[in-house]
């Protein structure tokens, strides 16, 4: 056993400073659905944890118009069973309710997931594709520069996740490939269209996290369907390689992932 202390702040100020103030070894809490499962395997021992869920204003979702903000705090589930957000953009409203299982859903939130960045996390794919911002309690960061590699963010020291926002795109669809016992994506894909302009965001296969697939968003620019994909390939240089599937094998998901959320995204 190791001791820990437990910290209950009810502001944003409150929880960044009994993290500045800490021995350096200080984590914010949020629903546990990561940080638990560590420090039960001794891969993380936090002396202070720090928790968000009583801090004011980080729960919450709003919809005006195509204009979509949701706070760090709210779950998986909360987004889940979001009519607003089902409304104008049903492919992220779908991706919530494919993470986990319903426990993970309950107590997971979506700032938990972003800060910790897991190379199989859903929500990256979709703020990659849809070019959202990510909000703290110092900045506003765009995705394409918020997400660094595996498990690495572009939050700072103590910085909290206080929210995303996007605008909803004309279209958008998500397919989730998934790893039958763990439920994460081998290959998780989001795309979106805007006018002339398609972005696709990967996540599962990807050896440094989640991306966006170039050579298949110039093909989607010019024809949004999934017949556009079927002679774009991505090479496997770059895909995870382990006992559930081989880096060749995730480099083809990519392609047919992709085309299912095409067709998923023209469905809507
Ligand atoms: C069985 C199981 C299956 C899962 N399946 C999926 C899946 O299919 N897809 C998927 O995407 N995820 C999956 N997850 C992960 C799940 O989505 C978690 O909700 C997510 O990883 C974040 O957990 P949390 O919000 O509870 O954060 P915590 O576990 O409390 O924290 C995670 C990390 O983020 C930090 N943190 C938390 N909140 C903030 C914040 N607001 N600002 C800054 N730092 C913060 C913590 O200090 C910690 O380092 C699964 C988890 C489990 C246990």
């Amino acid at each position: 056993m190791y001791e820990t202390q437990y910290k209950r702040p009810t502001s944003l100020s409150e929880a960044a400073g009994f993290v500045a103030g800490g021995d350096g070894d200080a984590k914010y809490l949020a629903g546990g659905m990561t940080l638990i499962p560590t420090m039960k395997q001794r891969l993380a021992a936090p002396t202070m944890l720090v928790d968000l869920r009583h801090v004011e204003g980080m729960k919450g979702i709003e919809v005006n118009g195509r204009s979509i903000t949701i706070k760090g705090g709210t779950t998986h589930g909360e987004i889940a069973a979001h009519e607003g957000i089902a409304a104008v953009c049903p492919g992220f409203h779908y991706l919530a309710s494919v993470i986990g299982d319903p426990a993970v859903r309950t107590l997971g939130t979506i700032g938990g997931s972003v800060a910790n960045f897991d190379p199989a996390a859903d929500y990256p794919t979709a703020l990659l594709a849809l070019g959202a911002t990510i909000h703290t309690d110092k900045r506003q960061v765009p995705a394409d520069e918020f997400f660094l590699g595996l498990f690495e963010t572009a939050l700072e020291e103590g910085e909290i996740v206080t929210g995303v926002s996007f605008e909803a795109p004309e279209a958008c669809g998500y397919e989730k490939f998934r790893n039958p016992a763990s439920r994460y994506a081998m290959c998780g894909v989001f795309v979106a269209r805007d006018g002339g302009t398609a972005k696709v965001g990967v996540t599962g296969a990807g050896s440094n996290g989640a991306f966006r697939w170039s050579d298949g968003e110039a093909a989607l620019s010019s024809n949004f369907s999934a017949d556009a994909l079927k002679d774009v390939s991505i090479g496997e240089g770059d895909m995870i390689s382990d006992l559930h599937g081989s880096s060749a094998y995730r480099a083809n998901l990519v392609r047919v992932v992709t085309q299912r959320a095409v067709r998923k995204a023209l469905s809507h």
